[in-house]
């Protein structure tokens, strides 16, 4: 084993692997791979094998669709059979609600590039023949689906990797992580130490393990999972005999089953409802080639609807079932990336669909490592989206929720009920009997809408229980006035002599004066955006920060990344340490004034001023800014104040008509405003002039901020999309986001958030085109639940277009 490598990979499964082989492909050539006892050891040798592009995520489909294709090209360069077979695959829906689904997911694909088709259920059962075509109402079929060989695709992986130049090392156990001063991590196994400047966890059912090691607490759990497999079937013989081929995949949702053909039988598979979690606190490190012992009962329910659905499996033996344990995040999504804290050491756990995502995990690390960035839209799959609030106990409940909802449904207005409620904020309890229905973002409980007695949200693709009642609050706003709780954004305060310099180096915008607040684009090196902040002046050398609430780990990772060490600048996130409340629409001001001593008067206190202020006995940040696009005002106070603010504001706005109002009505509000969201509208994939916000960015100011020389370059050769705001002709249901936008009877382009705008009265939504035809006055329609709807380019938004209200 050498003693210094530049990269040092903990873990042979099929993700370290890929890993691996991607590190090497793109010129890191000194490289290692340490495995603890044989390839495969871990969650990867008894997997299925199967694999498919579909995603309910387009990004993690992209990189699924990368992952399939890429399997020829290990195959042909290791020389290394991997057994592949790509039968197609046929997803099933028993309900409408589900055929609704498998819709979106179509139209998704459809950007994309993906090749599915809806077909009917006798469709389904000429090509998939096991299938009782009465259970359905219809199903999509995705040609490029199949299976593998688990373990040969990994060793591919791994002799491709090496043929490039890696060294492997298998029955050699990392058993601790120290990183030196100097940066470097040692690497310290039970047959020697090696220095490495990047060490990768890839330990899989272990990740947790080498995560303590450097004191992480990942937020990851293994699960049980079990498959069977039948004895050979007539029925499947008779089928490969008269089409020649195999029997295609088969994904039943509402059985929770996914099947596929085993030499002469069928492989079963389910999540079931009765999940049960494995090794809860630690993994033991003799735990390998074993299996767990099967719970048939446990998977009776799923089994039962698999008879019925598939009625040939009623007369098929079991030949066999697998039970084995593999890793899940609490939203089933990989956790990959780099650290915040830990330079060096990063992560690729949690990978739940190896053999689908493998290659893009290793594909988007490999980038991340060697050029700083994963080069595609990770955000999905990014370690950074969770902190250190996402606890072992939390991480156990979400996961066997996520786990047991594998194949479930979730609305666009369901939220899950477990590891809730988390975090509370001291008025929690009051919106609570003020009728708040809660959603839970970044951990905190954060009011959605706020019903009457005995109504609350029925969960549908379509409006539902809450539209009139979210309604009711965004024309309250509108009218009146607005109150509602934005303890959810992150806060940042950036102090010191330094700190002017720095944001004028890490902000794209312009650092406004003292007492004045800017919106300020974050980039990085290739122009994209990867923050939208609000900027806020306190003093010289005291500046507070806010963005977006579920990015805050991720924007800490940025920011302490590029920190000087001479101390001269420190960043402080909040959390719910600082907490808010907004107060917006026509009576705002009037409602305020009543309980400050502040002169707030158009001309006293400007849209963008912030100043140190009293509201009634608490004191309190006032900025005069409201994402609402209205006059409106933030007020930020320690949340010992909340309650007492809360109060006091709601009693002052009584008597001017001022309603609480919650995130729906707030999205509902923005979007007639055309103001794009963090996660949604901004992504790192997206430039400045692309997303309407070149106007933020001082291309002009003397700083050499990071991203201006992209910036310059997308000003001149003007990007490749626009972000547009479209009114869009729809009936019973609105866009949430990713359906297609169709120009001229082609789809070009996606939507990326939606809804209905209450006080426009219209449906609306906001998404990327291409820039060509960006300012098309005609030719638009956006794909919802199966049908095509006119849709109508906003080229002003539909709210206070000149912002007279909101400057007022
Ligand atoms: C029953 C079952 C069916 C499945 N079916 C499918 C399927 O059809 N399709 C699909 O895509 N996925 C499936 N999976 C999931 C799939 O197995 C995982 O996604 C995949 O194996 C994850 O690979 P990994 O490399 O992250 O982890 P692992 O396979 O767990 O590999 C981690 C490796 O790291 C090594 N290691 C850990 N710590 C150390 C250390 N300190 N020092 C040295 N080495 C260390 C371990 O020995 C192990 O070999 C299934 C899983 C199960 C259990």
């Amino acid at each position: 084993m050498k003693s210094h490598a530049k990269a040092v990979v903990i873990g042979g499964g099929v993700v370290g692997c890929s890993v691996l082989y991607h590190l090497t492909k793109f010129g890191w050539t000194d490289v290692v791979l340490l495995e603890r006892s044989q390839l495969t050891s871990g969650s990867t040798w008894h997997a299925a094998g199967g694999m498919h592009t579909i995603n309910g995520d387009p990004n993690v489909a992209k990189l699924q669709q990368y992952t399939i294709q890429l399997y020829k090209e290990i195959e042909e360069l290791s020389g290394q059979d991997i057994g592949l077979h790509m039968t197609g695959g046929i997803m099933l829906a028993a309900t409408e609600a589900r055929f609704d689904w498998l819709k979106g997911i179509l139209a998704k694909g459809r950007y994309l590039g993906l090749e599915a088709e809806l077909v009917t259920p006798a469709e389904a059962a000429e090509l998939m023949p096991l299938i009782d075509p009465s259970q359905f109402v219809g199903a999509l079929y995705d040609p490029v689906e199949g299976h593998l060989d688990p373990s040969g695709t990994t060793h591919a992986y791994a002799k491709a990797a090496r043929k490039n130049g890696a060294e492997i090392h298998i029955e050699t156990r990392v058993e601790d992580l120290v990183q030196k001063p100097d940066g470097t991590w040692r690497v310290i196994t039970d047959k020697g130490e090696i220095v490495a400047e990047h060490v990768v966890n890839a330990g899989g059912l272990w990740a947790r393990e080498v995560g303590r090691m450097v004191g992480l607490e990942l937020p990851l759990l293994a699960m049980e999972h079990m498959y069977l497999l039948t004895d050979d079937m007539p029925e499947v013989a008779a089928h490969n005999a008269a089409t020649a081929k195999e029997m295609l995949h088969a994904v039943d949702f509402d059985g929770e089953l996914y099947l596929r053909q085993e030499r002469k039988g069928m492989l079963m598979g389910t999540y079931e409802k009765a999940c049960v979690p494995w090794s809860e606190i630690d993994t033991p490190w003799d735990f390998g080639h074993e299996l767990l012992a099967p719970d048939l009962d446990r998977i009776a329910p799923s089994l039962e609807v698999g008879f019925r659905h598939f009625p040939a499996f009623q007369n098929a033996g079991i030949k066999q079932i697998i039970n084995g344990p593999f890793t899940f995040a609490p939203d089933g999504n990989p956790l990959v990336g780099p650290v915040a804290g830990l330079p060096g050491y990063w992560c690729a756990c949690a990978v739940m669909a190896g053999f689908s995502q493998g290659g893009g995990v290793g594909l988007a690390l490999a980038n991340w490592m060697i050029e700083g960035d994963p080069g595609f839209d990770v955000f999905a799959m990014d370690v950074a989206r969770y902190g250190n609030w996402a606890t072992l106990a939390y991480t156990n409940a979400k996961v066997r929720e996520n786990y047991s909802r594998r194949f479930s449904i979730r609305y666009p207005n369901e939220e899950l009920p477990a590891a809730r409620p988390l975090k509370t904020t001291p008025i929690y309890d009051l919106m609570l009997s003020k009728g708040a229905q809660m959603g839970a973002s970044w951990g905190l409980e954060q009011p959605l809408w706020f019903a009457p007695e005995g109504v609350s949200d029925s969960f549908s693709w379509r409006r539902s229980t809450d539209f009139e009642h979210v309604g009711a609050e965004a024309r309250a706003v509108r009218e009146a006035a607005g109150l509602m709780e934005i303890s959810g954004f992150a806060k940042y305060t950036v102090e010191g002599f330094g700190a002017r310099d720095w944001l004028d180096t890490m902000l794209a915008g312009r650092i406004p004066a003292e007492g004045r607040m800017t919106l300020a684009p974050m980039l990085k090196e290739d122009g994209k955006l990867i923050g939208d902040f609000t900027l806020a002046n306190l003093s010289a050398e005291r500046y507070f920060i806010a963005g977006s609430g579920i990015a805050e780990e991720y924007h800490m990772r940025w920011f302490e990344a590029d920190l000087p060490d001479d101390g001269s600048v420190t960043v402080v996130p909040h959390g719910v340490g600082i907490t808010g409340l907004s107060v917006a629409g026509p009576k705002s001001r009037e409602i305020l004034q009543g309980l400050t001593r502040t002169d707030l008067s158009a001309d006293a206190f400007k849209f963008m001023d912030i100043a140190e202020a009293e509201i009634g006995m608490a004191p309190v940040i006032l900025s005069r800014i409201s994402y609402t696009g209205d006059l409106g005002y933030e007020i930020w106070c320690a949340p010992e104040y909340l309650r007492y603010l809360f109060q006091a504001i709601l009693e002052a706005g009584e008597p001017h008509g001022l309603k609480l109002f919650g995130l729906r009505a707030l999205n509902a509000l923005r979007l007639e405003k055309g103001y794009g969201s963090w996660a949604r509208e901004y992504r790192p994939v997206y430039g400045p002039l692309e997303a309407g916000l070149d106007r933020f960015v001082a291309l002009k100011k003397e700083a050499d901020f990071i991203g201006k020389a992209a910036a310059l370059g997308e000003k001149e050769d003007g990007g490749a999309l626009r972000l547009r705001t479209f009114v869009v002709e729809a009936k019973d249901a609105d866009v949430i986001g990713d359906e297609p936008i169709w120009f001229n009877g082609e789809v070009n382009g996606w939507v990326t958030s939606g809804g209905y705008a209450h006080a426009s009265n219209v449906s609306v939504a906001m998404g990327y085109v291409p820039k060509e035809i960006a300012n098309e006055e005609t030719g638009w329609e956006i794909e919802l639940l199966g049908a095509r709807l006119a849709a109508q380019l906003q080229k002003r938004p539909l709210f206070d277009p000149d912002g007279a209200r909101m400057r007022g």
